[in-house]
């Protein structure tokens, strides 16, 4: 067995994570949906998320057969709403193609929509015992060090050479529950020990052979994404208020946010009061700018305006894909974590 295997195993009896409200199932579905919420969210965050979502939708045909309005709902909060809408589609997908039998197989699980080779690699590892490498955001980290590669994982020539040193350290024996333990300590010290800032080497049962440890450039590695600065958009967000409820809309199911709930959203040089009658059929009676916020996106930064607007008692009537909400309600819809903080700051003292 590879050292790293053997003494991931070791470490994992006493050291490792085992009351993960997941790990009590072998049910591909529970897996599947751990997996999904646990991609960029950290455990103690998606454990309530993960706790309310199967008490829900216990099964892929509740989730299959539900609206992805209260997918999102549920969702709300825990942010990279794209993982929610894949999952419904998902469970559209298998109940459709595969009569609700989650795929078995990492080359099959890997097609859903939403699901890297990674993520399906621990699913067939969790739910099916598969001898599958992962490689996620953490695994990456731990081998790059471990093994002394200096290039940036996002490479692909670096990510080759890191998914060779994973399926070679797997461990040789994959029955009794090997793969598992294996992989489960993989992920359980890159979050606990391994971890991107200040590594707890000290502790670290791969200390003795880490090559960044025996070269003391631990903090080198992985080699950062080379930088490129973020372009930089600007909107304004029209905080329509009428009764004390506010205006959102439900965003198209393409670009960002889709399908999640938002103010309407114009740009710098459209007039907001022409805007508000021509397409929304209201007229304004007051308009207050507010402070602006800053969101970050993978590929740009967003500057909101938001822009508050109280409109006319008798303009009631919101077009077909708006509804006028409280804002304190507003909350438990899907909304974007920028209009989720805008409502926090400007609504729920005052005017909720
Ligand atoms: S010794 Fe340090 S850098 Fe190397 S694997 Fe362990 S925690 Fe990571």
């Amino acid at each position: 067995m590879s050292v790293i295997a053997t003494k991931l195993i070791d470490w994992h009896k006493q050291h490792g994570r085992h009351d993960l409200p997941w790990q009590a199932s072998r049910d591909p579905y529970a897996v599947w949906l751990s997996e999904i919420m646990l991609q960029q969210t950290q455990v103690t965050t998606v454990i309530p998320y993960y706790v309310r979502f199967m008490r829900e939708f216990p099964t892929i045909h509740d989730l299959g057969h539900a609206s992805l309005d209260a997918v999102l709902a549920l969702w709300s909060g825990l942010g990279y709403y794209s993982r929610a809408r894949n999952l419904h589609l998902a469970a559209r997908q298998i109940i459709q193609e595969y009569h609700g039998q989650f795929p078995e197989h990492r080359e099959l699980i890997q097609q859903l929509p939403g699901v890297g080779r990674s993520t399906a690699a621990a699913i067939a590892v969790f739910a099916f015992g598969k001898y599958e490498a992962i490689l996620d955001g953490n695994v990456k980290r731990i081998f790059a060090r471990y093994f002394g590669i200096s290039g940036y994982p996002g490479e692909s020539k670096t990510l080759k050479l890191l998914w060779l040193k994973a399926e070679a350290s797997l461990p040789v024996n994959h029955l009794d529950g090997k793969i598992e333990t294996y992989t489960q300590a993989l992920m359980d010290l890159g979050a606990t020990v391994c971890t991107r800032h200040n590594p707890l080497c000290q502790v670290c049962p791969l200390q003795l052979h880490c090559k960044a440890w025996l070269d003391k450039c631990v903090q080198q590695l992985p080699a950062a994404k080379p930088r490129k600065p973020l372009p930089q958009k600007e909107t304004i967000f029209l905080l329509l208020m009428q009764q004390q409820k506010l205006l959102l809309g439900k965003r198209p199911a393409k670009g960002i946010w889709g399908e999640l709930w938002c103010p309407p959203e114009i740009g710098l040089n459209i007039d907001s009061e022409n805007y508000c009658q021509q397409h929304l059929g209201f007229q304004i009676k007051t308009q207050v700018k507010l402070a602006p916020i800053d969101h970050q996106f993978t590929h740009f930064k967003l500057r909101i305006y938001p822009w508050l607007l109280h409109v006319l008692p008798e303009s009631v009537a919101p077009l077909a894909q708006y509804i006028w909400i409280k804002p304190s309600d507003a909350l438990k819809q899907g909304i974007p974590a920028p209009v989720r903080k805008l409502l926090e700051r400007n609504f729920l003292t005052d005017h909720s």
